[in-house]
């Protein structure tokens, strides 16, 4: 299988300047900067079929074709590498691993839809991340890579790092643009969306950190190349973070579409101790859980989505027949809990109705209406909030109430206090 986004993960001193320029960096985009329009790089990541990899997989050409050139205002890109999706961790590899094609990716973005300026929003924690691609950015400021007049052409840009301060609702596009203009991370109502009225009320385009990784080896090899390494509609590969009950956890490249069988038993090297698989999360805590007769689903956007879950994140969390699903549903809902911004009341309430009644189901101390009100809480949520994130409240906590009604309901039967 052809390495794209790890093809300089191995090498010594990979997020150096020198290790990346020896390794084709760069050229893509010196040939979008001096070989084609900002229109023609648009309609290749068209073709490719590269999709936003952060978790809401809309396509990027499109999403760059959005930004109205029209307008007076000065365009940006932010880069969200806040990464807190439980069970995602791709972008710390991209940022400490090969910083270099980031910034390939950024200039060749920012070239496309003519902004000047970028962003990289970095999770808080992440404070190697945050080094190693500062380090990158002084050391292609300096190469002429960035900064004025970038290799030898009449194209500016200046590329800046913000830290983000832990909380996970700015991994929320427009909480994300709250938190850079220095305000609390709310997510905006849209319309307006970032495209017309983004960062500072300018025409913004939000991408992921493996979406723009992604970028150069497109412009180098072309769209269609790219389309083909991964399934119809889902170009490319993509990263996948494997953790919970598997022999081997990691990172693994792989072309989209490949089964998620695939992934846990080939490339994760099974579960561990010849138990059995019980259920997996395919997509980041937020995606709906799925049983193990689910497995043989190829790993895309579309056909996630068409077995009622979704590719989120790209986050697998594997679980064996150890896993007491009512705990795993619990943990999920005290994350929620947790992390709701406070702006809805469905979401601020809800999710934290939902934790204790799950609290008070897992320790024993439930009645049989704490279950049965239990789906009607969860679904008054999504669909009631200003952003997605009750929406995901609402599809990942009640796909285990639904997958796995018989533990809910033995919880009730058993009565055994486990605090
Ligand atoms: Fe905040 Fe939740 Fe409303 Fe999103 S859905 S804006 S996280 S309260």
């Amino acid at each position: 299988m052809e390495k794209v986004l790890t093809r300089n993960f191995g090498l010594e001193n990979s997020h150096r300047l020198a290790t990346y320029l020896k390794n084709k960096g760069y050229e893509a985009a010196r040939k979008a900067l001096t070989q084609m329009t900002p229109a023609q790089v648009i309609e290749e990541i068209k073709k490719s079929n590269l999709r936003g990899l952060g978790g809401a997989g809309f396509p990027t050409g499109m999403k760059w074709g959005f930004i109205p050139q029209a307008n007076p205002k000065p365009k940006y890109l932010v880069v969200n590498g806040d990464e807190g999706e439980p069970g995602t961790f791709k972008d710390k590899y991209i940022f400490e691993r090969d910083p270099h094609a980031l910034l390939e990716g950024i200039i060749v973005t920012c070239y496309a839809i003519a902004s000047h300026k970028a962003y990289v929003y970095v999770r808080g924690e992440y404070v190697k991340s945050m080094q190693t691609l500062q380090a990158a950015i002084d050391e292609a400021n300096s190469s002429g890579y960035l900064g004025k007049g970038i290799m030898g052409t009449t194209f500016d840009l200046d590329v800046v790092v913000h830290p983000g301060a832990g909380a996970y609702i700015c991994g929320e596009e427009t909480a994300l643009l709250e938190s850079l203009e220095g305000k609390k991370g709310f997510p905006r109502l849209r319309p307006p969306f970032p495209a017309v009225v983004g960062l500072f009320g300018c025409p913004t385009v939000i991408n992921n950190v493996e979406t723009l990784a992604c970028v150069g080896p497109i412009i180098a090899n072309g769209g269609g190349w790219f389309a083909k390494l991964g399934s119809p509609k889902n170009g490319g590969n993509r990263l996948f973070c494997v953790s919970g009950h598997v022999n081997k956890p990691g990172v693994y490249e792989l072309p989209n579409g490949t089964t998620l069988r695939a992934i846990i038993y080939e490339h994760a090297g099974g579960v561990p101790n010849g138990r059995k698989l019980k259920a997996v999360i395919p997509g980041g805590i937020s995606a709906p859980v799925l049983t193990a007769d689910e497995i043989d689903v190829k790993m895309d956007f579309d056909s996630l989505k068409s077995i009622g879950s979704m590719a989120g994140s790209g986050g697998i969390i594997v679980m064996d027949d150890t896993t007491d699903m009512v705990w795993a549903a619990m943990v999920a809902a005290r994350f929620f809990a947790h992390e709701s911004c406070g702006q809805c009341s469905p979401c601020r309430e809800g999710s934290g109705w939902v934790y204790n009644n799950l609290k008070k189901l897992y320790h024993g101390g439930a009645r049989p209406h704490d279950l049965a009100n239990l789906p009607g809480i969860i679904g008054n949520i999504g669909g009631n909030t200003i952003c997605a994130f009750g929406d995901a409240v609402t599809m990942s906590v009640g796909s285990y109430v639904l997958k796995f009604r018989e533990e809910f309901e033995n919880k009730i039967k058993e009565r055994v206090c486990r605090i």
